[in-house]
């Protein structure tokens, strides 16, 4: 019968959350996308091919001219030399991404490495490739490890290490120093990264992404996945990319060739449209989404609210014993969408144990109205439950 991995899992907190904000006619700042319909001229381009190019099977690995624009934009934007036609694979969204990463990499019987609270996908993943999770737990405020959490967790079982950088759901970038301990570990090991960088293009006040493939010994041993969606403010268009060394390519493309086969080509060639004409785009994006978390936060702010910082991503956190609330994430966010018409994730949901209960996540990638509403309807909700 069923799969006991697949048969045992909730559904996605963001399809719960999404769904009762729907069924209640409730302000939605739980799952992460902009109420904005994304770039016109992307959209039109995508349309141009939808009509008038080509419809049928792309190549595997991508169009050529995709694979070439992702290797030009991650050598303008963060000085990477990746041979388009040997070192970067399309896929259908970073999760399929993910999937392909895991199922080429992992041998059952692997231990990979991964830091809670973790993208809902990946211990499932994990798990249903035979990998071993081992799990460092980050605690807010500042959400980072350290040496003894990696010797904690390295060993000479260790496979594969899975990090999120910058990290869903606690909007924090991992600093450059934390970068090159565990790209130590990742050599001392001989383990190979995975780095789901899809929000390297949502960073504030000036921050730098860095990636991890750039550190010294990972260029071997490090897959890079992005997203379109993620870039482009276009979550549904599940246009995800793969970049790492030919060996890591050839064995990935592999499990991408029967999951997908290929990805959707008048999406693929929106894409690498807007990645050749991005403009300013790098820089208008993420300063509107700065000035949306700082609306947000504000007005949070002055309702009593007690507000994480945000370094990037569409989220930004609130601390419930800090804002004077008494019950959990869960309960919050559940009774919050119910009696107060405003839907948010409870950052329990990223944990796969001991999870820290007292965090809840916001997304302030909308519009002026909606935050502004958002914010009220916390409000009420705070004082439900203070
Ligand atoms: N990884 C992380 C950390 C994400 O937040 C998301 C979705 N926002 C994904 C992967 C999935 O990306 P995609 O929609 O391209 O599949
Ligand atoms: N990444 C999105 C978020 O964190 C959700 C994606 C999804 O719904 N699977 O909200």
């Amino acid at each position: 019968m069923a799969n006991p991995i697949y048969d045992a899992l909730p559904t996605t907190i963001f399809s719960v959350m999404s769904g009762l904000a729907k069924e209640l006619d409730a302000i939605n700042l739980g799952q992460g996308f902009p109420d904005a319909p994304g770039p016109l001229a992307i959209r039109q381009q995508a349309a141009e091919a939808v009509l008038y190019g080509d419809n049928q099977y792309p190549p595997m690995p991508g169009l050529p001219g995709l694979l070439e624009a992702v290797a030009g934009h991650y050598a303008r934007r963060q000085g990477l030399s990746l041979d388009w036609a040997s070192e970067v694979t399309i896929t259908s969204g970073a999760t399929e991404a993910l999937a392909c990463a895991i199922l080429a990499l992992v041998t059952p019987g692997d231990e990979v490495v991964m830091f809670q609270p973790l993208y809902d996908a990946y211990a499932p993943m994990v798990r249903r490739a035979g990998g071993v999770p081992k799990l460092v737990r980050l605690q807010p405020p500042h959400w980072r490890f350290s040496r003894a959490d990696l010797e904690a967790v390295f060993s000479d079982r260790t496979g594969l290490v899975l990090l999120n950088n910058p990290l869903n759901p606690t909007a924090t970038l991992c600093p450059a120093a934390d970068l090159a301990l565990l790209a130590e570990f990742c050599v001392r090991f001989d383990a190979v990264a995975v780095c789901d960088e899809v929000w390297e293009a949502v960073v504030f006040d000036g921050r730098v992404h860095h990636p991890l493939l750039a550190q010294s010994g990972m260029r071997e041993r490090c897959v890079k996945i992005g997203s379109a969606g993620k870039l482009f403010g276009l979550t549904g268009w599940k246009v995800g990319f793969v970049c790492a060394a030919p060996a890591l390519t050839g064995v990935i493309a592999k499990a991408h060739q029967f999951l997908t086969f290929t990805t959707p080509p008048n999406l693929q060639t929106a894409v690498a449209w807007g990645l050749d004409h991005a403009g300013d785009w790098f820089e208008t994006m993420p300063a509107d989404l700065q000035r949306s978390r700082d609306r947000l936060a504000a007005a949070l702010r002055a309702e009593g609210f007690a507000v994480l910082d945000s370094e990037g991503t569409y989220f930004l956190n609130i601390d419930l014993p800090g804002s004077g609330i008494a019950v959990d994430d869960r309960s919050f966010c559940l009774r919050a969408v119910r009696e107060a018409g405003v839907a948010g994730i409870p950052v329990s949901a990223f944990y796969e144990e001991d999870p820290v209960t007292t965090i809840v996540r916001l997304c302030f990638a909308k519009r002026d109205e909606t935050l502004d509403a958002g914010a009220e309807r916390l409000a009420k909700a705070r004082a439900l439950m203070k």
